[in-house]
């Protein structure tokens, strides 16, 4: 037997039609916000990547050569291939752009629970101008989302790494080790982060600050603390999600995105319930249009980890029911068997989702089939009941069976 790669996983019919159900709600959400779908390819030039991330980021990502020599990557996430397609198609296009997507993303990780090395993200981006209402518009997206799939337990947690970076660099943070020390931030690798920073000759007193910092975290009451644009930014911000209903934030100045290109807002949302592997969602605004050959551009957004916000649900105790048919056909014996395909496309084109025996089973097997399809009735075709222009309607619940004319039998079923 063919096993599949590891960090993949095959879904089949249940858990997909699972999938789909969650996969409408955010679409539906992001529609309701006034976004609007996007796709880009699932493969992209390297050079996409390594613009945005550095060179080391080749090492988490399925990279290779295609046969013309190329350098080609399967996309690890969705922002930059969105940024390149603005660069691309849509610099002159009337802005706010609001833009959404849903698409599996590749990373070489080491595959765990909410890990895989397929997995699928939903993002949105707004492409506009530097407005705390553009941030908000992000963020009150990301929960109405999360709240529309039905996930009770969650934390949102909003901060600015701009003030951060401010910070570091007037410690005397180089601006080409920043990256590499917000990771290990975002990481929590406050002892790694302290050789960095000792590295540059920061004061013990300024790694201090740095820790003491990146620890403030409550509710809008610590806003009045923060100083300067930046405090003043998010105190608009906060204000403004309140009009937007969005009351469970919570001021976190520790969220770091690891990531290079995100400068001002930055945000998580955290299921607890997941243990190690739980942010289901981060986001916030860079700039990234310029690295990719673009005019410098706002925008703002985010990705909500698929798969994880799912194991969330599960987690909670979500439950979700396959719709099932609505009717199965089967004929009493082959006779009838005709009859049955007759009788299914009617059902078919009325918008019924039908099914008919395609195994030649005898009637007490095909029954048990219909029971399996999860069908809310049979439908039974006999030689009498056709006799009559009729067929036999069995209600699959509770067993009760009636004669219904095959005139009546699509509004019959359908009531
Ligand atoms: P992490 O810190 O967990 O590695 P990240 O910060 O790299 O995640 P992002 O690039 O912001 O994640 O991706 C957005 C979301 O995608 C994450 O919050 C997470 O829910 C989900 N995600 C990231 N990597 C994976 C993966 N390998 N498998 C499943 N989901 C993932
Ligand atoms: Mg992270």
């Amino acid at each position: 037997m063919i096993q599949r790669p590891r960090g993949t996983r095959d879904f089949l019919p249940d858990e997909m039609e699972r999938r789909r159900h969650y996969e409408s709600l955010l679409r539906e959400t992001a529609q309701l916000y006034g976004f609007r779908e996007v796709a880009t390819p699932m493969f992209e030039n390297t050079e996409l990547f390594t613009t945005k991330s550095g060179p080391n980021i080749v090492d988490e990502i399925y990279s290779f050569q295609d046969k013309g020599g190329r350098e080609i990557s399967l996309r690890p996430e969705l922002t930059a291939p969105v940024m390149r397609m603005f660069v691309n198609e849509l610099s002159n296009a009337p802005r706010p752009l609001k833009l959404f997507y849903f698409g599996q993303c590749f990373r070489y990780e080491r595959p765990q629970s909410g890990r895989y090395r397929e997995f699928f993200q939903f993002g949105a981006e707004i492409i506009g101008a530097p407005t705390a209402e553009t941030d908000a518009e992000a963020i009150a997206l990301a929960e109405a989302m999360i709240k529309r799939l039905g996930l009770k337990n969650y934390v949102l947690r909003v901060g600015h790494i701009g003030i951060l970076r401010e910070k570091l660099s007037g410690l005397g943070v180089p601006q080409e080790g920043m990256a590499e020390l917000l990771q290990k931030l975002d990481k929590k690798l406050y002892d790694e982060a302290r050789s960095l920073m000792e590295a540059y000759d920061v004061s013990s007193e300024g790694i201090n600050a740095v820790f003491e910092f990146t620890a403030l975290s409550g509710g809008k009451d610590l806003l009045s603390r923060i100083e300067g644009e930046a405090g003043a930014y998010l105190r608009e911000l906060f204000s403004i999600l309140e009009l937007y209903g969005v009351e469970a934030v919570q001021l976190d100045l520790g969220t770091v995105r690891g990531l290079d290109y995100y400068t001002g807002v930055v945000f998580e949302v955290e299921a607890p319930s997941l243990g190690a592997e739980k942010q289901v969602c981060g986001g916030g605004s860079y700039t990234l249009s310029e690295l990719l050959g673009g005019e410098s551009v706002f925008s703002t957004g985010f990705a909500i980890g698929f798969d994880r916000i799912l194991l969330a649900l599960e987690k909670e105790g979500a439950n979700f029911s396959p719709q099932g048919l609505d009717a199965y056909v089967l004929a009493t014996a082959n006779e009838t068997r005709p009859d049955s395909f007759r009788i299914v496309t009617m059902l078919r084109k009325a918008g019924l989702r039908a099914d008919v025996d395609l195994m030649r089973r005898k009637l007490s097997k095909a029954m048990k089939q219909a029971a399996a399809s999860r069908a809310r009735y049979a439908v039974i075709v006999g030689a009498r009941d056709l006799a009559e222009n009729a067929g036999t309607v069995r209600e699959m619940s509770s067993g009760e069976q009636r004669r219904v004319s095959l005139d009546e039998l699509v509004s019959y079923l359908s009531a």
